[in-house]
């Protein structure tokens, strides 16, 4: 038997101008499962990402998450829900340090507003210790602690991409949503990521990934979505996926589906 999905996208469209960038696609996640959305350029993950956690609206299409549709949820209420997102291209705060930036992750879920903060009230001073505590676990889980004080912008591109793991981490998620995380890593880095990823899914979390490298999607993914065209091409467990004639097509016109 299934459990009832986390997420769970219905006939989702968008279009940008003249350019259907998703149609009609279905797409579901079940709870402690990791998801792979993958296709070639072009094909409408990221906007698909961007629709999910409610970037820009879409064209058309339900979105339901735990079984509440969230279609007008705005992005920082689906961040409160638990849906948080990473992105493809690595966005560092400058000027601030490792263990800042994951810092101001918490906020996210922190009950002190900006004038509590700026008084220093007795609890926001709690919050703020309980902030950093998770930020240091945060950054020990992604093996990043003795990289805290350093300056975020000045890491390594993998030492970026832990980084940009443990500000979401830290957010609590139900659901992560992972936008290329392995992109620019090398093959030590992204054994590690994988790893990671399993780490995480083993402690109850969601996940879904859109990812480039075919080794990372089908040794950690329970389950495939493949778009192409914006168009769903084919959906299954990695296996199925790997020998659908429709995505081996899609992705080379022949051979096994690549980056
Ligand atoms: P992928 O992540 O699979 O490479 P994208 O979702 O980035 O694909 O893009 C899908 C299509 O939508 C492309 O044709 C792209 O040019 C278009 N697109 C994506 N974002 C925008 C945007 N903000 N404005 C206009 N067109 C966009
Ligand atoms: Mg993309």
């Amino acid at each position: 038997m299934t459990a009832a999905p986390l997420i769970d996208v219905q006939g989702l469209c968008k279009r940008f101008g003249g350019v259907t960038a998703l149609d009609n696609v279905d797409f579901s996640v079940e709870p402690g499962q990791i998801s792979g959305l993958i296709g070639p350029n072009g094909a409408g993950k990221s906007t698909f990402f961007n629709v999910l956690i409610g970037v820009f609206p879409g064209n058309g299409g339900e979105i339901r998450f735990d079984g509440k549709r969230i279609n007008h949820v705005r992005p920082h209420d689906r961040v409160v829900l638990g849906m948080v997102r990473t992105f493809q291209k690595i966005h560092p705060f400058h000027g601030m340090t490792v263990l800042e930036s994951v810092m101001v992750g918490c906020h996210a879920r922190g009950r002190a507003g900006l004038i509590a903060a700026m008084l220093r009230l007795p609890f926001v001073k709690r919050e703020e210790r309980g902030f950093r505590e998770a930020a240091e676990s945060a950054l020990a889980f992604v093996g990043l602690t003795g990289q805290a004080q350093m300056l975020a912008d000045v890491l390594p591109l993998g030492h970026q991409r832990l980084l940009q793991l443990a500000c979401a981490l830290v957010t609590q998620p139900r659901v992560l949503l992972l936008d290329e995380p392995a992109s620019g890593l090398d093959a030590s880095e992204t054994a590690r990521l994988a790893d990671l990823l399993l780490a995480i899914r083993a402690q109850g979390k969601t996940l879904v990934v859109v990812e480039h490298d075919m080794s990372l999607v089908m040794k950690i993914c329970d389950r495939i979505t493949v778009l192409s065209f914006g168009k769903r091409l084919a959906n299954g467990t990695p296996e199925q996926v790997r020998h659908d004639p429709k995505v081996i097509e899609a992705y080379l016109g022949g051979g096994e589906p690549r980056a």
